[in-house]
């Protein structure tokens, strides 16, 4: 006979790991005991050696949907004569160390039972058990327990309390398990929140919608604005009230095969689709899909997700698909409290389809898209958030601050790093409250006290700002592209030092100068920065980043000086606006300096034809890359490489002139935009080339937003790949500024180490 304690981290608490540790113990045939513990899960094994074994290897190779195991240590004891296995009821000691899991899709045992009318669960719209539901946007402290939830609000009725206590149950231990007789229940609202006297508020919603209403639904992370998809009056009306005017929405759509009317699924998209965290995916949209043109106007594509809540697949099984949009105004956080939602939201929904299961924290929906065979997400929020990204090595806990407009935080704890949901722009007030509010409550769920705060180098971002406030702690600044490049080699498990093509919109350079088209080379120790693409200047500042044409006439003064050549746009813009725009350039008045390669698809675009000024960001190069004719094109605009005070600088000037070139030539859109993007990638190819032979390094990391294209990444990758770079790229962690705070916080953590 023998005796074993093992300790288990990772994500164990509040995904059924306890019962199935104890089945796995009665079916093998060990005694002892499993509890939950700060640190994660601990059980005591006794059996002979053999049988042992036997339950380890199974403990490890058949965990529950949502665990995973990230540390297990043994340890022998002397045995003590135990006969049974027991579960032990939770012990909160000491910090906090167990991971919470992320909100996950409601599984298949519980849709089931959702649609079999002898389940006394049928059509019960707050379903789960311990493999699915609500976790982390309903926990509100730790340990993960049904008290510390927001299903506090609920005693169980004996039924419920049955199963709950049942180790044979598949709600055992489930903290937000619920019923009709004693969970939360739908409401139906009017625009002023009044309460609908409906007898089923979710048929009354389905005849709402059908009728072209606009409908607020309370989801996990917050409310949804939810119309027919395929209904031109309505979304517009949406549209308006929302205040926005291009920026695509986003579709939820029955099942996989509803989802194929509307859009192209290859085998990978559609595992993203199905994986248990749900997120938009972003797919090529059927020419023939039945949807308004509203959905995503100018887009080839269409942002689509399946059903995640009980209450999605009852709405969806009525409605084969609905516009699912963020349930806020442009800019502002999604709304989540029922009375903000209400008094928010009172102009935009004719109807609110809420319920009194309070949501903890807000949460986004995730989105992804397909690259180079494999996901990359552009926003990681609901279904990842709170899972840890592993570090290569242990370091001192840091707090990350991000940088401002697509704004994440990132704790770290050893050598895991909790990177935030999604907040939104800062500049926004209630985006920044929310960003304070999220700071405080993971530092608490994870009973954390940062040693070392880290933020971005630009001195005017409200994270900075923030990170000032926090005079108690050593800060560390970090460069914007530096902590990109970190960001992408953390997420590979990358220590040594490698090459970065970091290409974005903008970031704060250490020269001052706003960078963003960047060849760096480093590690989280440093960085030196090795190349960048030529300085255009930004006339209007700011406004440049609207109006992309600004950037088209700052490239072609750049490649023609005062000859510029006619172009029909140019020769469209009022003289006296293109007259006060090259003054600006010519004088260097209020127009700085960047290298962003962010700022050169606007130009390009706008050059191209494809748009001169943009509702959102990012809108122009998306644009960009949408109209582009790829497939057989092979011609590219070449790129001159210059060497100035060390530095490589490419330059763009020859590949505006040939693009002009082809302009006058009557080349459409979609050919202008590919011969760029083949130049780009082709230009990125040579000077990773010539780095590798000036430094002897042939590990290559690409991150910047720029990298959300795909087709500039998967032509990068095969021409990086062809020169025998091993190359890095993102894929569970954003290559926009989404995924900077994971960067800074290794940098930080590297700073810290060696103080
Ligand atoms: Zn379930
Ligand atoms: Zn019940
Ligand atoms: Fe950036």
């Amino acid at each position: 006979m023998q005796r074993k304690r093992l300790e288990i981290e990772g994500i164990v608490q509040g995904v059924g790991f306890r019962p199935f540790v104890y089945q796995l113990a009665c079916r093998v045939g060990v005694a002892g005991w499993v509890r939950n513990d700060s640190r994660g899960v601990t059980i005591e094994v006794e059996g002979e050696g053999a049988i042992l074994a036997e339950f380890l290897r199974q403990l490890q190779e058949q965990l529950p949907p949502l665990a995973s195991i990230s540390r297990l240590s043994e340890q022998p004891l002397p045995p003590c004569g135990e006969r049974d296995f027991h579960i032990h009821h939770s012990a909160s000691d000491s910090a906090a160390l167990a991971q919470i899991a992320p909100d996950s899709h409601v599984c298949a045992d519980c849709l089931r039972e959702l649609f079999d009318p002898a389940d006394r669960r049928y059509r019960y719209p707050f379903i789960n058990c311990t493999n699915c539901g609500p976790r982390y946007t309903i926990v509100t402290a730790i340990p993960y327990d049904r008290p510390f939830t927001t299903m506090a609000d609920f005693p169980m009725c004996p039924a419920c309390q049955g199963e709950y206590a049942d180790p044979g149950s598949r709600r055992f231990h489930a903290q937000p398990n619920a019923c009709p007789e004693c969970g939360p229940q739908l409401a139906l609202r009017d625009s002023q929140g009044q309460l609908l006297a409906a007898e089923v508020p979710l048929a009354a919603t389905t005849d709402l919608l059908a009728a072209g209403q606009i409908v607020a639904i309370k989801g996990l992370g917050g409310y949804h604005l939810a119309v027919d998809a395929a209904n031109d009056t309505a979304l517009a009306e949406l549209r308006r009230r929302k205040g926005r005017d291009e920026k695509p929405f986003a579709l939820m759509a029955f099942d996989l095969p509803m989802v194929a009317r509307f859009a192209e699924i290859d085998a990978i998209e559609q595992r993203l689709l199905e994986s248990p965290e749900r997120p938009i995916v972003l797919l090529r949209r059927r020419a023939d899909a039945p949807l308004s043109p509203l959905v995503a106007p100018h887009n080839r594509y269409v942002g689509v997700m399946l059903p995640y809540t009980p209450l999605h697949y009852l709405l969806l099984q009525q409605f084969p698909a609905l516009v699912m949009t963020s349930a806020n105004l442009s800019d502002e956080p999604i709304a989540f409290e029922d009375a903000d939602a209400t008094g928010r939201l009172a102009q935009i929904a004719d109807a609110f389809l809420s319920h009194n299961r309070r949501i903890q924290t807000r949460t986004d929906d995730s989105i992804g898209r397909v690259m180079a065979g494999r996901a990359l997400l552009l926003r990681r929020s609901r279904g990842f958030v709170p899972r840890a990204v592993a570090l290569p090595k242990e370091q001192p806990a840091v707090l990350a601050l991000g940088a401002e407009l697509k704004s994440t935080f990132c704790l770290t704890r050893g050598d895991r790093a909790f990177l935030s949901q999604h907040i939104g722009d800062l500049k926004n007030q209630q985006v920044y409250a929310s960003f304070a509010e999220g700071i405080e409550h993971l530092q608490g769920l994870l009973q954390l006290q940062p040693q070392i705060v880290a933020h971005d180098l630009h001195p005017d971002y409200l994270s900075s700002r923030y990170a000032g406030e926090l005079t108690k702690l050593p800060r560390v600044a970090v460069q914007h592209h530096h902590a990109h490049l970190v960001s992408c080699m953390a997420e590979n498990c990358v220590t040594a030092p490698a090459l970065g093509v970091i290409f974005d919109g903008l970031g704060y350079g250490s020269d001052g100068r706003l960078w963003g088209g960047e060849f760096l080379l480093g590690d989280a120790r440093g960085f030196q920065r090795l190349g960048h693409l030529a300085y255009l200047p930004m006339p209007g500042g700011d406004a440049a980043t609207r109006e992309p044409w600004r950037m088209a006439v700052a490239a072609l003064v750049h490649a023609y000086g005062d000859d510029l050549p006619q172009l029909p746009w140019l020769t469209a813009l009022p003289a006296a606006d293109l007259r006060l725009l090259r003054q600006m350039i010519a004088k260097g008045l209020n127009s700085p300096l960047t290298s962003s390669c962010g700022r050169l698809f606007d130009a390009v675009a706008a050059l191209a034809g494809v748009r001169q000024k943009v509702s959102y960001e990012g809108q122009a190069a998306l644009e960009l890359e949408i109209v582009l004719e790829g497939g057989p094109e092979a011609g590219e605009y070449l790129f001159e490489l210059q060497t100035q005070d060390d530095l490589l600088v490419v330059d763009p000037a020859p590949m505006i002139r040939a693009l002009v070139a082809d302009l006058q030539g009557g080349g459409a859109p979609g050919l202008l935009s590919a011969r760029f993007h083949n130049g780009l990638a082709r230009v990125i190819g040579q000077v990773c080339d010539r780095l590798r032979q000036q430094q002897g390094i042939a590990a290559v990391a690409l991150s910047g937003g720029v990298f959300q294209n795909r087709y500039l990444t998967e032509r990068t990758l095969e021409i990086l790949g062809k020169l025998n770079f091993s190359v890095y790229t993102h894929s569970l962690v954003p290559p926009n500024d989404g995924g900077l705070a994971l960067g800074q916080a290794v940098i930080a953590g590297a700073a810290g180490v060696q103080a």
